[in-house]
């Protein structure tokens, strides 16, 4: 190899850089255009450094698609995440709403009952549980609700009332589901009729009927 072939290969990769100054650049180009094998040393370079370029932009390429599945991954998860929380959250709700609502029973009593067997049954449920909420209905108000449900067809119960009324007067306890338990078995006296909880049922099937109750009454 000639010195002077020496000198410029040296230089070349300044030469590729940019970083050569101007008589340095100057002579390597008079070079090559006159010296092949110089040249051929150049281009071999120039295709090296254009692999290079490829093979970073196709790294970079791959960063990218990575970066996309794992954006992607972390969407369904924040999904997956949205819809336990909406799942949990409803099940608290239905459990909350059954201890809320499970506990009423209706107490249905005997058409002769009395005023005082009446206060009797009311102390007896006080017994079991002090903080009981109890609402007494008369004969008279469960045909108004009956009529009230019958709302299109009043006529049906018009021959009804007065000394002619087939339904129960009943008491309403809102108590615990516990105590509501307690209440139906220990409660009985020949004045009261029969008495009627759901508190026996399943959480989630309480609240089925509750919702087909409350789409029928609407
Ligand atoms: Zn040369």
């Amino acid at each position: 190899m000639k010195k002077e072939c020496e000198i410029v290969q040296d230089l070349l990769f300044g030469y590729q850089d940019g970083t050569l100054h101007t008589a340095s650049k100057e002579l390597v180009e008079k070079h090559i255009e006159t010296c092949e094998e110089c040249k051929s040393v150049y281009n071999d370079m120039k295709k090296d450094e254009s692999k290079n370029k490829d093979e970073q932009h196709q790294e970079i390429e791959y960063l990218k698609k990575v970066k996309k599945k794992m954006s992607k991954k972390n969407k369904l998860l924040i999904i997956i995440g949205v819809i336990l929380t909406i799942v949990i959250l409803l099940n608290i709700g239905i459990v909350v709403y059954y201890y809320k609502e499970a506990g009423k029973i209706e107490i249905y009593l005997e058409d002769n009952i009395t005023q005082e067997q009446i206060e009797n049954i009311k102390s007896s449920i006080s017994n079991i549980d002090e903080k009981a909420k109890i609402e007494y209905y008369s004969k008279e108000d469960s045909l108004n609700q009956m009529k009230e449900k019958f709302s299109d067809n009043q006529n049906l119960l018009s021959g009804y009332g007065g000394e002619n009324n087939p339904l129960p007067a009943f008491l309403v306890v809102d108590t615990t589901i516990e105590n509501a338990k307690k209440m139906e078995s220990t409660l009985s006296l020949p004045e009261i009729k029969k008495i009627c909880g759901t508190f026996d049922s399943n959480p989630y099937l309480f609240i089925l009927s509750e919702v087909m109750i409350n789409l029928q009454n609407n």
